[in-house]
């Protein structure tokens, strides 16, 4: 991100996984391949963040730099309805792709923008129509029997959320004081005066993704920028080779998906639904056919096997030990004790996994513990909608084993 310093600035929340760290780009350019030259990420509007709080990254308590984000993915971010800037004025046209928007809100303070609406939005939300993975909500509201409130919650929003009974009290629940209320009040009234011309004279937006303020409950949160991956991969041509700087063919190297640019350079449209994960599985499977096919790669190179992990000793040492693994968030520690060859678990932390998904939950509450302790080393059956966490913590235990084992 230090390559395209504009994300940093509107961007709350971590969409991506830290196993996704770069190095199959690094290892194209150590094999003499050039990267894209305009970096490009792919960001979502949907990082929910608590009043007051800036885009960017902060020093968290293990020296780690992450974004501040409550909620990576909160998908009612991406409805077209009013955002504001911390001065409470309208800053943009907010039916525009995801980025678009946010490259906006990082020009403005904070670089953060407030989405408001009212008690009739599980009607506007029909209406605005949105598609591609932005109509999840409207998906949620329209078939599933969800009011968008209900969404919300379910979604994970209830903490960064704010409802009230009128725009006076939301505009003090989300922060704005003095002149910047005053300002939000009548960028509110100003947008209902849009609403009943339906027509957007400031911006230009759609009539139909125009909407009201003026039924209680009125709602509001604050949201930035959350980043999903990069796209300024390896320079590639057309049969998937990567490119060195002079454009030339890297003999054997080939790139596809995410280790690959070319495909989305300097803009993510995503306006056609599914192109990113579509484009990679594409391309991974023209790409073996076009190896197959290249004599630059040996038949001995065309096969290879995986090796199975070192597994866990069956007898160990009386002590404490620990054992560490990458978590989604994060390294996981687990601390075993360890006397007359019983297992009992010590510590699971620091819990740097997702809040208020499984896995955090698993850790926190002590399941992944209880686990533990039932199987006796690492071959727990973990939890849903966790297997990465779980995968980090089965690795943790093993880890400890190791060091314990005689
Ligand atoms: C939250 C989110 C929502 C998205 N929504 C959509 C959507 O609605 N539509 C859409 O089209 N796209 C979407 N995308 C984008 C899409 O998922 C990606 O562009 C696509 O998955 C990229 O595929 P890939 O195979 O190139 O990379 P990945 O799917 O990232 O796979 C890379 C793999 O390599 C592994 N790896 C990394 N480093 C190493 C290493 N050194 N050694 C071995 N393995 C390694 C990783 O663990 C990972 O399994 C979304 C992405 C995110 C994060």
């Amino acid at each position: 991100m230090a390559l395209q310093p504009d994300t940093v600035h509107c961007v709350t929340a971590s969409s991506y996984h830290p196993f996704d760290d770069g190095s199959g780009i690094k290892a194209g350019i150590w094999a003499g391949g050039a990267k894209e030259n305009d970096a490009t990420p792919m960001i979502f509007d949907r990082g929910s963040v608590l009043p007051g709080q800036n885009a960017g990254y902060i020093l968290c308590d293990d020296g780690v730099l992450r974004y501040p984000g409550q909620n990576y993915q909160l998908n009612i971010g991406s409805q077209p309805f009013l955002k504001v800037n911390r001065k409470g004025e309208r800053f943009a046209n907010e039916s525009t792709p995801y980025d678009n928007m946010l490259f906006a809100a990082g020009r403005q303070p904070g670089g953060v923008f407030c989405q408001v609406f009212d008690g009739n939005c599980d009607a506007d939300i029909i209406r605005f129509k949105t598609i591609g993975c932005a109509s999840y909500t409207r998906a949620m509201v329209e078939y599933a029997g969800f009011t968008a409130e209900e969404f919300i919650d379910f979604d994970g929003g209830s903490e960064t959320f704010f409802k009230a009974d009128t725009l006076d009290e939301l505009a003090d629940m989300l922060g704005f004081e003095g002149a910047d209320k005053e300002t939000f009040l009548a960028t509110c009234e100003h947008y209902n005066e849009l609403f009943d011309a339906q027509k957007d004279t400031d911006y230009g937006k759609e009539a139909y993704r125009l909407s009201e303020l003026r039924t209680p409950p009125f709602y509001g949160c604050w949201f930035g920028g959350s980043l999903l991956t990069t796209l300024d991969g390896l320079r590639v041509n057309a049969k998937l080779q990567v490119l060195d700087a002079d454009y030339n063919v890297v003999p054997g190297l080939y790139a596809v998906g995410d280790a690959s640019g070319s495909f989305f350079n300097t803009n993510y449209p995503e306006y056609f639904p599914g192109v990113a994960a579509g484009r990679s599985v594409t391309e991974g499977r023209q790409c073996v056919k076009m190896i197959a096919k290249d004599a630059a790669f040996p038949a001995s190179a065309q096969s290879f096997e995986i090796a199975e992990p070192e597994a866990a000793p069956t007898e160990w040492n009386d002590g404490t030990y620990t054992g560490n693994a990458q978590g989604i968030g994060g390294m996981i520690s687990v601390t075993l004790n360890i006397k007359d060859g019983k297992i009992t678990v010590a510590e699971i932390g620091p819990n740097y996994e997702t809040p208020r998904y499984p896995g955090y939950f698993a850790i926190s509450s002590g399941l992944f513990a209880e686990q533990i302790e039932a199987a006796q080393g690492p071959d727990i059956d973990g939890i849903t909608a966790a297997t990465l966490t779980t995968g980090a913590v089965k690795m943790a235990v093993r880890n400890a084993l190791i060091e314990a084992g005689k």
